[in-house]
């Protein structure tokens, strides 16, 4: 790994597209099985009203309007030439075919390399794969797919309302393999209803199915959800920032050194947020977990030894 801590993202895109590559978030005006009643009303209970990109432009511009809009910005600012199409927000595999394959062919502009598309487990058909693939070989873009899972532990699932459990990521996630698309998942490593053993799972469950990439998160709690009156009624407390750095380092201990790290924090706006990265901002964390890997001498893969039959190694020269 290059005497690397962790197999980083930006060190991996480097390699494969031989140039720095930005992200270009594109906002599509859909929805949620989650939140509609498909699967669930309401939504997981820390989701709020915009989902998951606070950064991204509003979903009145088309997907042309936003890619050129966010190039014209993004490619300057970094002298970026390529970037990935990135389908953020809300459930993007949740409407129908033709609208999909609508949007997803709106997002193939010369300058665009991946298709990057955000999506539940329970939102995976092979009727959106096909699509996908054919795209990918008439095109030769890339496709990637990120999936939240957040935890593998699936009374924690339930709990924070997700509509899905564990098997609906494992189903999503061999269906998707058969197409050869890169997978990432999404985690977080900090829910009060989730303890060390748990985070350590999740790492032997990426690692075991082989995903190709993973971005974890600290969970924020925004103002109006359903999270946010469990915390102001102190129904629940948040680990220590502390606990937080030593769980992503346990968590890459575990993780096989192969799968690629996207974010070991994720960012968060501060408005409207009843608690956010213990208001400290990412970079710092993000440094403190480094800085505390490097002194103590904990890398990615470190305890990677758990596969391929782990009890008769022994046996195996
Ligand atoms: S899956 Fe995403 S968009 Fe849907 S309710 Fe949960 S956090 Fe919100």
């Amino acid at each position: 790994m290059n005497l690397q801590l962790y197999n980083k993202y930006s060190v991996a895109l480097k390699q494969k597209y031989g140039e720095k590559i930005y992200k270009i978030p594109i906002n599509l005006p859909i929805s949620c099985p989650n939140r509609d009643g498909t699967c669930g009303i309401g939504g997981c209970v820390f989701c709020g009203e915009e989902g998951a990109g606070f950064e991204n432009l509003p979903n009145q511009y088309s997907v042309s309007e936003q890619i050129v809009k966010n190039i014209s910005y993004i490619g300057k600012r970094y002298g970026a030439k390529k970037f990935i199409a990135y389908f953020q927000n809300f459930t993007n595999t949740y409407m129908p075919l033709d609208k999909f394959k609508q949007y997803m062919e709106a997002a193939l502009q010369p300058s665009i390399v991946e298709l990057a598309i955000s999506t539940r487990p329970d939102c995976i058909h092979e009727n959106y794969l096909n699509i996908l693939k054919n795209i990918a070989d008439e095109t030769g873009i890339q496709i990637s797919i990120e999936l939240g899972l957040q935890t593998a532990n699936y009374h924690t699932l339930a709990k924070i309302n997700r509509g899905h459990g564990l098997a609906e990521f494992l189903d999503a996630v061999l269906r998707i393999q058969k197409y050869g698309f890169d997978i990432c998942t999404h985690l977080i490593l900090n829910l009060p209803w989730d303890n060390e053993v748990d985070v350590i799972e999740n790492a032997k469950i990426l690692s075991a199915l082989s995903i190709s990439q993973v971005k974890l998160h600290a969970l924020y709690v925004l103002e109006n959800t359903l999270l946010g009156q469990w915390y102001q009624k102190e129904e629940f407390s948040m680990i220590s920032v502390e606990d937080y750095i030593e769980r992503v380092i346990c968590f890459l201990e575990y993780l096989d050194p192969n799968i690629i790290v996207q974010r070991l924090i994720g960012r968060a706006p501060k408005e409207g947020t009843l608690f956010v990265n213990w208001d400290t901002s990412w970079w710092k964390i993000h440094n403190q977990i480094e800085e505390k890997m490097r002194l103590e001498g904990r890398y990615q893969g470190r305890l990677f030894n758990y596969v391929n039959g782990s009890s008769v190694q022994k046996f195996i020269q």
